[in-house]
């Protein structure tokens, strides 16, 4: 693999691995390299990682391009955001302003629902999944497949999967649920943090006590602060998102939000 990729920096790690900066010797472009550990490591959600995440092609979806085997990890190539995490930008910034969240969110729904069209939920959306390249008018590129599941290939999604402040009610309910719709309560989250800079159903209070937080994602308990401006349409949108009988989402109506 050295013999192809020149390696340059270390990206940070993750659950599985590392994740490492590389420059392909032949044509001279950046790739990012995730490496994972070969052994217990490679699991169902690695397997699931490559097979959904190599299916899909979209601007809006970081790039799978190769698997390399190595005598002691599975390397997944894929294109380099150099952007780093949404996620980072909001921490600097505090929170966005309406237009700028608008700008990410339609880049994140489009992802979305391209990954919905070929059958693929992604149950882990959330602004650290979601890396930005490193052009001046940003590109957002979801990444990590971990927890995707197709619905040609895997069964009906009923284990609770993601993370606690991402997570729909239908997932902690441990009943099956409709990953599609999970990922647009998630999608919701995202555009609530952007606006606000803070968790919709954690309480700021008492940020660190799940239970708290579940029992607000069951009850869909959430406000927005006075001091944040939210057009009535924005906030309509969240509404329609944020429903706890999954069945009344009304999924992609994103068109009463108006384009910036
Ligand atoms: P995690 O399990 O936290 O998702 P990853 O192994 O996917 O971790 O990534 C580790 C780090 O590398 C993270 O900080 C992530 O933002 C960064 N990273 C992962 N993929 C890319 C990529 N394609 N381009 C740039 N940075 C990346």
């Amino acid at each position: 693999m050295e013999e192809r990729y020149e390696p340059i920096k270390e990206l940070g790690s993750g659950n599985f691995g590392v994740a490492r900066l590389v420059k392909d010797r032949k044509t001279k472009e950046l790739l990012a390299v995730k490496y994972i550990e070969r052994g217990k490591t490679i699991d169902e959600h690695v397997q699931r990682e490559i097979i959904n995440h190599r299916s899909l092609r979209h601007p809006n979806i970081v790039r799978f391009k190769e698997v390399w085997l190595t005598p002691t990890h599975l390397a997944i190539v894929m294109e380099y955001a150099a952007g780093g995490e949404l996620f980072a930008k909001i921490c600097s910034a505090g929170r966005f302003s309406e237009d700028e969240a608008r700008f990410f969110f339609q880049q994140l729904i489009s992802g979305v629902s391209y990954c919905h069209s070929m059958e693929i939920c992604h149950r882990d959306l959330k602004l650290e999944n979601t890396l930005l390249d490193g052009s001046p008018s940003p590109r957002l590129k979801i990444c990590d497949f971990g927890y995707s599941k197709s619905g040609l290939l895997h069964s009906q999604p009923k284990s609770t999967v993601g993370t606690p402040a991402y997570i729909a009610p239908e997932v902690l309910s441990r009943k099956e649920y409709d990953g599609k719709i999970a990922d647009v309560w998630s999608c919701g989250v995202t555009l609530y943090v952007m606006l606000v800079g803070g968790y919709p159903f954690e309480d700021p209070d008492d940020p660190r006590n799940f239970r708290k937080t579940i029992g607000r994602i069951m009850s869909v308990q959430y406000s927005i602060p006075d001091y944040v401006r939210v057009s009535a349409d924005c906030k309509h949108l969240l509404s329609r998102i944020f429903v706890a009988n999954p069945a009344k989402v009304l999924v992609y109506s994103f068109a009463s939000w108006k384009c910036c």
